[in-house]
């Protein structure tokens, strides 16, 4: 698809193990590499922040969209090709998720997980058919997995909600699997 846009949600920490702020650098890139446009939150801190230097080093276009609050908090990047502040939480994922034709989840804190959650069980009330990939890197989002699993199996959802998580290994089957859903 001419155009895409690409939605990351990730932490607004490193994390411990370096390979997730390696794995997030990688991502950056390989969206610019393919021309797809990185929607985010527009911080500057954590995965987000290497995020989005990698795809603007790498030469691609970048949306980030933050609330006023958190312009200070987060290290509002308005070196960006599209820079929007919101005044809340709620429409900052909001434009993110109409601006973007697949969602990725990176490792993060309970803010990602919000934001993964809201775009599941949206996808689950069908509200919309967009591809959500979990950056399973060193299994970090394992126990989600197993937590849908375990809700569908005391029957809280269809088995179909596990089918609409897709969990790849590295950045490099992230653009595999984007070229797929995108093409
Ligand atoms: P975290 O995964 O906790 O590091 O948070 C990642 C990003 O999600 C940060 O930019 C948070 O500001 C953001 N975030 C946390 N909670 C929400 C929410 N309810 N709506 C929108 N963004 C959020």
């Amino acid at each position: 698809m001419a155009h895409a846009a690409v939605c990351v949600f990730c932490g607004a920490r490193d994390g411990h193990d370096p390979t997730y702020l390696a794995a997030a650098e990688e991502t950056g890139r390989m969206l610019a590499g393919n021309g797809w446009e990185l929607v985010y939150g527009a911080g500057d801190v954590g995965l987000m922040g290497a995020v989005a230097r990698a795809a603007q080093a790498a030469g691609g276009r970048t949306l980030g969209v933050i609330p006023e609050h958190l312009v200070d908090r987060e290290g509002g990047k308005r070196d960006l090709t599209r820079y929007v502040v919101t005044e809340t939480m709620h429409e900052r994922k909001k434009v993110m998720f109409m601006n973007s034709h697949a969602i990725v989840v990176l490792p993060g804190g309970a803010g990602s997980l919000d934001e993964l959650f809201e775009v599941l069980t949206w996808r689950q009330l069908g509200l919309h058919d967009k591809p959500i990939f979990l950056l399973n890197i060193n299994d970090y989002w394992e126990p989600v997995l197993r937590l849908v699993d375990h809700v569908i199996g005391h029957g809280f959802a269809d088995d179909s909600l596990r089918g609409m998580l897709q969990p790849v290994k590295d950045p490099q089957a992230l653009g595999t699997a984007l070229r797929a859903a995108l093409s």
